[in-house]
């Protein structure tokens, strides 16, 4: 039987607008298919060891809650991120957690504080926000129409990638990573970035499906690829919203 451990950091701190179904998606769609999910939780004092976790979730915060735990992420987790990242660990990381891979982050007061700088993006705070649904596409995306996925964004932050930043995607409604480019999250390696809250997984099963089969073709060489399931729900909730809101 396969078996995927899934770590989800600072569950306490960092959880809005449902983050945590993004869990419940990846558990869910692993049971159905017969493979064991193990969860664990590692917050504010725990240290993040590098080998024991195939997928890391890390959702979104307000700036408090993100003010809280730069110095314990700096001292306790920086080493083993940055390691399971370039190790290939399938990272999904979402609004604050995103922010948090970058660079830095500046606040709308003006202050400048580090992040983990394992990718290439930063972030600057601004006092509008930037609210509402998100639609995007994914290049490559088995996900009806175009590899298209349907989320809520809620940011003040505005993030711009660097020369070696790749988006995750582009924008079809919404702001995404700052409402100027165009682009959407950001990837690099198996680390997927998005704005989108949502949650982002149950709207967009195609998707959890892709961080399952990246972490078990790395785990087990045997491994070849997820049986179907039924997510025809899924798809009518995800096309009713996009055709309110574009144009055909
Ligand atoms: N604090 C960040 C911002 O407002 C992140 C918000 C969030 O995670 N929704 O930009």
């Amino acid at each position: 039987m396969y078996q995927l451990s899934i770590c989800h950091l600072y569950p306490d701190l960092l959880n809005l607008y449902g983050d945590y179904g993004n869990i419940q998606a990846l558990k869910k769609r692993m049971q159905w298919r017969g493979i064991e999910a193990a969860v664990s939780q590692v917050s504010l004092g725990d240290r993040f060891s590098p080998s024991d976790y195939d997928i890391v979730f890390i959702g979104g915060g307000q700036d408090y809650e993100q003010s809280i735990l730069y110095a314990d992420l700096i001292e306790y987790k920086k080493e083993g991120i940055t390691e399971a990242v370039e190790n290939g660990v399938v990272f999904l990381c979402i609004c604050g957690g995103f922010q948090l891979m970058g660079l830095y982050y500046k606040t709308p007061e003006g202050e400048e504080i580090p992040c983990l700088g394992i990718m290439d993006h930063w972030t600057i705070g601004n006092e509008k926000r930037l609210v509402g649904n998100l639609i995007f596409s994914i290049e490559g995306l088995n996900q009806e129409p175009n590899g298209y996925i349907v989320g809520f964004e809620n940011h003040s932050g505005k993030t711009y990638l660097g020369e070696r930043g790749k988006p995750l995607g582009k924008v079809i409604y919404g702001f995404g990573n700052n409402g100027e480019d165009g682009f959407e999250g950001a990837r690099y390696k198996n680390v997927f970035c998005s704005y989108s809250h949502g949650s982002l997984l149950p709207k967009n099963p195609a998707l959890a499906d892709e961080l399952i089969t990246l972490a078990l073709k790395r785990k087990y060489s045997d491994f070849v690829s997820l049986q179907p399931l039924d997510d025809h729900l899924e798809a009518n909730a995800r096309k009713s919203i996009i055709s309110r809101y574009i144009r055909k």
